[in-house]
């Protein structure tokens, strides 16, 4: 089977941005590849962050990938720091990546700026090589990437052949090396539809994110139903008359509809025909419901899942010693192929 990872930053409340562009992705992925989703935990700590909610944060993460139908018998599901591999190859990646490439990255230019360089940990500017490493270490064939990812995943790639250049093939051989290359060069996987979900205040040049400030612009998935309704009603609209897909002038009507067909499973056609000649008001409505028929199960299935603390934990350490297993073969080949003395 082919492999794939992926993971999302518990860094606030998980949106649905992140369901329908990453998770709701995994409950089919999961069925046809072999499967690691971890909680990626190192991450988190790259921006200021609140040390009391750490630890919140991943558990109710990794609970919402379970209540969302991430399902432990077929996929792995842990926590990066347990997997102490991470920050380990991380260190060797980084002797091998050059600055320039890390300084080109887009998200650190702009993340930076706003913050300046005496304010910006310098995890901020190697956060892509420990990226590197979440997928290296487990010889991933494919990474769903959505577009903010997308120039990471290429990062990825260019370090795996440079490793593998520097220190694989016949060098590696001659150090008693044994197997092919030693990474892996892995392939983004884009996911389907609706890659992008935008923010409900600024559809145009905002996309919904747990860093956002203001939770008036996103839906979480635990939101209660007067929180999605609330939401829904004081979201922003346009004052044309029908609704539509795809028109430049009308982002926000765009986003909406392109989430009630996500939610709702219905291909574009047929949301067409159901909605374009509704008003804002009548659609608002309608959303609203999908969205709350849709969120209330995997509302019920994570309260379950939390009224049982020792059910998570034992799912997260039995994840966490299988990805170590895959881990530390990868680890030991490339500490030998660099030539350190072995245990
Ligand atoms: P942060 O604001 O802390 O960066 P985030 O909401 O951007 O949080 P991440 O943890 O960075 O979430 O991303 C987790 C996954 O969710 C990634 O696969 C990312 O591509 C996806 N994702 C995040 N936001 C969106 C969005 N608005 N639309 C679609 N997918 C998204
Ligand atoms: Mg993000």
């Amino acid at each position: 089977k082919k492999r794939i990872v992926s993971g999302v930053q518990p860094t606030g409340s998980i949106h649905l941005g992140n369901y329908l562009g990453a998770i709701k992705n995994w409950i089919d992925l999961q069925n046809t590849y072999e499967t690691l989703f971890f909680i990626v935990d190192l991450h988190a700590i790259t921006l200021p962050y609140d040390t009391q909610q750490l630890s919140k944060s991943t558990r109710d993460t990794a609970a919402l990938y379970l209540a969302c139908g991430v399902d432990s018998s077929k996929a792995s599901v842990f926590v990066q720091s347990h997997v102490r591999a991470h920050v380990e190859l991380m260190w060797l990646l980084s002797s091998t990546t050059p600055i320039g490439w890390l300084n080109r990255m887009i998200q650190f230019k702009e993340k930076s700026r706003k913050a300046g360089d005496e304010n910006v940990g310098v995890a901020l500017l190697t956060y892509p090589v420990l990226m590197a490493s979440d997928i290296l270490l487990y010889q991933s064939d494919f990474v769903p990437v959505g577009e903010d990812q997308k120039q990471h995943l290429e990062l990825t790639r260019e370090l795996a052949e440079r490793v593998n250049y520097l220190y694989g093939g016949r060098k590696w051989k001659k150090l008693g090396g044994r197997g092919g290359a030693l990474f892996k060069v892995p392939e983004p996987l884009i996911p389907p539809t609706g890659a992008r979900v935008m923010s409900l205040t600024d559809g145009l040049s905002k996309v919904m994110s747990k860093s956002a400030p203001s939770d008036q612009s996103r839906i979480n998935l635990l939101d209660s139903k007067d929180a999605i309704a609330n939401k829904i009603k004081r979201c922003k609209t346009d004052s044309f008359t029908s609704l539509e897909f795809d028109n430049p002038e009308r982002p926000e009507c765009n986003n909406l509809l392109s989430v009630y067909q996500l939610i709702t499973g219905k291909t574009k056609q047929e949301v067409v025909e159901e909605c374009k000649d509704m008003n804002w008001g009548t659609f608002k409505t309608v959303l609203t419901d999908a969205l709350i028929d849709h969120l209330n199960p995997i509302q019920i299935r994570y309260a379950e899942i939390m009224s049982d603390t020792t059910y998570l934990d034992n799912i997260l350490a039995e994840g966490a010693t299988k990805a170590s297993s895959i881990a530390d073969v990868t680890l030991n080949n490339l500490y030998q192929a660099m030539g350190f003395l072995r245990r």
